[in-house]
């Protein structure tokens, strides 16, 4: 049966003193309290072998930010699947938005870098959604089937029930405003169905399906009440353990 997730996406915030007393904070709550769901972090890429470290019997999974498509070479400032495999991390955040915005990545990318991180063994968490004009004209499933379709269905079978998928839709990202827990679960049930339809409903039913954008210790719950909301890629909300830990606990 799939897996209850709550990731939390760092981006480019904490020096490493902070990031340091945020992961000892998170080790210490994961110590205390059982928890219905796993929980991920996605600190900044250069803080990784320290969140290893510090939860190195795997209490909470680590990812990057961001992974090169590409197997090494001459890639000023990028990391490769095989360097995080090297430090043990557990995967990579895939295109999402603000590498979209600000980096110019699509789904063809996506795509390469889901595959790149499969075939190592990692764990790809792909992030789409659909932009705020697209939202009001009406085109949130279009988009959101052309960027899962294009990302994700080269895939066998057996390595699409190994991603990650999180729902984003761009306009909820740090607004502060959220996706109702209906409409959620509308694109989330959508995106299910189309994998189905690609790769029969035994594999569409194993893929965890995460919802992100301004998931708050106050709407937590009940976005994650929803049948085929299996969780949360948590930004803001994720930089303080008294707001994560709530969070987690909405399973
Ligand atoms: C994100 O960065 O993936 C995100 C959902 O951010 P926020 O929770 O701050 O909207």
């Amino acid at each position: 049966m799939r897996k209850n997730i709550v990731a939390g996406n760092w981006k480019m915030n904490k020096t490493y003193a902070e990031a340091q007393e945020l992961m000892f904070q998170l080790l210490e709550y994961k110590k205390n309290n059982t928890t219905n769901c796993e929980v991920y972090i996605a600190p900044p890429a250069l803080y990784l072998t320290t969140a290893k470290e510090v939860f190195k019997n795997g209490e909470v999974g680590v990812f990057a930010q961001d992974v090169s498509e590409y197997a090494s070479g001459a890639y000023t400032g990028e990391i490769s699947v095989d360097m995080l495999a090297s430090v043990d991390a557990d995967g990579s955040l895939v295109s999402h938005s603000e590498r979209r915005t600000f980096h110019g990545e699509t789904d063809n990318h996506a795509n390469r870098k889901v595959k790149a991180l499969l075939d190592k063994g990692l764990t790809p968490i792909y992030c789409n959604g659909e932009k705020l004009e697209e939202r009001k004209a009406g085109r949130h499933f279009e988009v959101v089937k052309n960027q899962t379709e294009t990302a994700l269905f080269t895939l066998s079978a057996e390595e699409i029930k190994k991603v990650v998928i999180a729902y984003e839709p761009v306009w909820a990202i740090g607004t502060g405003e959220t996706a109702t827990a209906e409409q959620a679960q509308e694109v989330h049930a959508y995106i299910r169905s189309l994998i189905a339809d690609k790769y029969g409903k035994e594999v569409a039913d194993e893929v965890s399906i995460l919802y992100g954008g301004s998931v708050k210790p106050d709407n937590a719950k009940e976005i994650f009440s929803q049948p085929d909301v299996d969780g949360g890629l948590i930004g803001g909300a994720a930089l303080k353990i008294e707001d994560f830990s709530k969070i987690i606990e909405g399973f």
